[in-house]
Order: structure tokens, then C-alpha cells, then sequence
């Protein structure tokens, strides 16, 4: 296995932990030490782990079977779900990853505006490879095997700054071949940067005025911002929609929703070809059907007040040690960048002092803290971490600052 990890983020020098076990907010390494998880698989655990609801939910699904092929029930239920807590999801088909849901997207936003270049920001993440899906032709050499898909020749991808409207605006007044603004609306894979009050409507505003689709990637933030992702939260409406992680509870499943004129362009109902094996898996959509269940029950319960509280409390220690510690926060989402000025974008985030974070966030792994070793990597909370386990982070994060201040001293 390349790096002797599945997937990059994973791997850390001198070598990863193995986990073995969760339960609730903790999870247990193959030498038995326990930890505070707030990784939570890098998002979409949101119950914690093993879950009773979702356990007994997927464990009655399985037992009658786990994938045919076919339509299941959960899938329309899951599907009624998603449409009534996002506006702007009037139809959804769903995949398995993240990734293959934006890939999707890329195409359909090709095939119905006709323009093939996109503009994403820096430091957003989401990815791609449109460039595979061609058939053999006399003239070219290739063509594409459905409309939308590659090669898009002469397809660009423009990158501006997150919180820049003006920038955003400036690329859409001088380039007349870009048909979709993809952005994540908080940036969740930089750490977290927050949008500027008014950022993401003014950028609605422009998407508008140049007849250019606007899709949010809410694989992080929806359900993690509450009900109705950061579309509700900002009150700002998307053409389209990328949504994971918490839809599918912790098993596979992830979707790409939005405006019905171009929804229905996705085959059967329309031209632009998009497939999957495991797309709509049962035991998915059971995990996310139960997951979504309690979300409506609870809304986030106490978590959002915990990650307030987790980001002041982290605060107030830095100041105690003059360490500049900055914690942007959202829903259960939260982040660590050490700078004198405001992070607003990614080169701000990029300036900031990621040796510092990483080390901290080494300290913080070793005193049974599970938080990913990438600094630029968002923390997570849950519904079933408990005050004391808040409690638990804010003093190993404190142990670490005061070892970082006498570093630094
Ligand atoms: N979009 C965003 C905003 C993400 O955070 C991620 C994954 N972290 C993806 C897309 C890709 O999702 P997946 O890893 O399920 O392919």
C-alpha cells in the first residue's frame, strides 16, 4: 500500500495509530489506550461511534440482504429527507463518495450550460477525472461518451480567493467559457475559514447576473451546521448541491442534488450518463435514514454549545500564554491556526504557523486525544462527547500550549 495507508491523510510519522475499536466518543488503539475522538472519521460519525440507533437499524437491514441491485425503499425515504431539509435539493441521485459525487456534478453543469470551465477556491477541496471518460473516433482519437464529459478542450479551472467576491466577480466578467462556481461554503479542508457576513450572498448575486450555476460542496458542513447545512444557516440558495459524510452515518453513501431543470438531465431521465454499482447502498442509506432520525429528534443537542465553549476555553489558555491561538468555529466543526492576523483565506491559512498546530495536535494524540495530525485538517464533535471530555481536550491542549510556551520563551 503506498504510504501503508488507503487514503493519504492517514499516514504520520513515524507511523499512524491502528485503531481497533469505538464506542460512543472514544476510540481504542490495537495497544488498548483509549482516546477523546475528535476525528470522527474525518467527519461523518456525528452520533460517535456504534451508535445503538444506528446499529440496530443497519444490523435489521442486513439481515435481510445488503445490495440487489435494484431500487430499495430507504432510498426514497433518505431521498424525501434530503429534499425537505435542503431547499435548494429538489432532485437527488446518490453515489458513494464525495468525490464521485462532485465528478458527477462537474459533468452535468458541463452538459447543461455548454461551457466547460469551472472556478473553485483556494484551498477548497473536491476533485476529478472527467479526463477518463471518452470513447475511441475516427477524427480525434476520442470523444466523449456523454455530453458534459471529457475532454472538455480548453476546459480551465480557475482559483480565487475564498471571501473575495470582488476577485470572483472579476473572472466571470472576463471569461465567458465558465458555467459553475463550486465552493465549499465554510472551507473545511484548510482548516475551517468561515465566510464574511454577506460573502456567500454576493456571490449568489454574481453566479446570477453572468448566468453562472453556483454549487455548494456541503459534504462537511451539511447536518454539521445543523439541518439544512450552510444553505440554511446563510439563508442562500445554491443551484447545486454536493452532500457525504453524515447522510451515509458512517458507511458509504454521498449525493449531488439540485434544481430540477438540471437534475433531470441525469440518465435515465436525460443524457448525461452516470452510474454505480454501490450507488444508494442499503445499509448506507439505513445508517444515514437513522442518523437523519436522531438529527431531527436532537438538532445537534449540546454539541454546538460544546464547540463554542471548546473554542473559548482553547483561546483563553493561548492568551494566558501570549500564544496567538485563533479557533474559528461553526456547528460542530472547529479549527486551529496560530497567526497574528485573521485568517480569511488560504494563503492566510498558509502563512500561519502549521509547525506549531502540528505539534500540538502530535501532543495532543499523545496524551489520548484523537485529532488528525494535518494541521490543516478540521476537528469534529458529536452529539455523545460529554462535558468532561470537553473538559479533557481543553487541558491537553493546554499541557501542549505550555510546552510550546516554553519552546518559544
Ligand atoms: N468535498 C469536501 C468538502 C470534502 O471535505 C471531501 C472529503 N473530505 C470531499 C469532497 C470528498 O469526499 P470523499 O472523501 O467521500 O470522496
Amino acid at each position: 500500500m503506498p504510504g501503508g495507508v488507503s487514503s493519504p491523510v492517514r499516514a504520520f510519522s513515524p507511523h499512524p495509530v491502528y485503531l481497533t475499536r469505538g464506542q460512543g466518543a472514544y476510540v481504542w488503539d490495537a495497544d488498548g489506550h483509549r482516546y477523546v475522538d475528535l476525528c470522527l472519521a474525518y467527519g461523518p460519525l456525528i452520533l460517535g461511534h456504534a451508535h445503538p440507533e444506528v446499529l440496530d437499524a443497519v444490523q435489521e437491514r442486513i439481515r435481510r440482504g445488503w445490495i440487489f441491485g435494484a431500487p430499495v425503499e430507504e432510498e426514497i425515504r433518505l431521498a424525501r429527507q434530503v429534499s425537505r431539509h435542503h431547499p435548494s435539493a429538489e432532485m437527488v441521485r446518490f453515489v458513494s463518495t464525495g468525490s464521485e459525487a462532485v465528478v458527477s456534478l462537474l459533468r452535468l453543469a458541463r452538459a447543461y450550460t455548454g461551457r466547460p470551465s469551472v472556478v473553485k477556491m483556494d484551498g477548497g477541496y473536491h476533485g476529478s477525472v472527467d479526463a477518463l471518460m471518452v470513447h475511441p473516433s475516427r477524427g480525434t482519437g476520442v470523444r466523449p461518451s456523454s455530453p458534459g464529459a471529457a475532454p472538455p478542450r480548453g476546459a480551465r479551472t480557475y482559483v480565487v480567493p475564498f471571501n473575495d467576491a470582488d476577485r470572483l466577480e472579476g473572472i466571470l466578467e472576463a471569461h465567458d467559457d465558465i458555467g459553475l462556481v463550486l465552493l465549499e461554503p465554510v472551507l473545511g479542508n484548510i482548516g475551517t475559514i468561515l465566510p464574511e457576513p454577506g460573502y456567500l450572498r454576493r456571490v449568489r448575486q454574481v453566479c446570477s447576473r453572468y448566468g453562472v450555476l453556483l454549487a455548494f460542496d456541503e459534504v462537511i458542513t451539511s447536518y454539521r451546521l445543523g439541518i439544512g447545512g450552510a444553505e440554511r444557516r446563510f439563508g442562500v440558495r445554491p443551484d447545486l448541491l454536493v452532500l457525504g459524510k453524515v447522510i451515509g452515518g458512517g458507511f458509504p453513501l454521498a449525493a449531488y442534488a439540485g434544481r430540477r431543470d438540471i437534475l433531470s438531465l441525469v440518465s435515465p431521465q436525460g443524457p448525461v450518463y452516470q452510474a454505480g454499482t454501490f450507488s444508494g447502498h442499503p445499509a448506507s442509506l439505513t445508517a444515514g435514514l437513522a442518523t437523519l432520525r436522531v438529527l431531527e429528534r436532537e438538532g445537534l443537542g449540546g454539541a454546538e454549545k460544546q464547540t463554542h465553549e471548546l473554542a473559548r476555553g482553547l483561546a483563553e489558555e493561548a492568551r494566558r500564554r501570549n500564544i496567538p491561538l485563533q479557533v474559528p468555529h461553526i456547528g460542530t466543526l472547529l479549527s486551529l491556526f496560530i497567526a497574528s492576523d485573521p485568517v480569511r483565506d488560504a494563503a492566510a491559512a498558509r502563512r500561519s504557523d502549521l509547525g506549531a498546530v502540528r505539534a500540538l495536535l502530535r501532543s495532543c494524540l499523545q496524551q489520548g486525544v484523537y485529532v488528525p495530525q494535518s494541521p490543516q485538517e478540521t476537528l469534529f464533535l458529536s452529539l455523545v462527547h460529554t462535558d468532561a471530555d470537553i473538559t479533557r481536550v481543553r487541558e491537553c491542549v493546554a499541557t501542549a500550549l505550555g510546552q510550546q510556551g516554553k519552546q518559544r520563551s
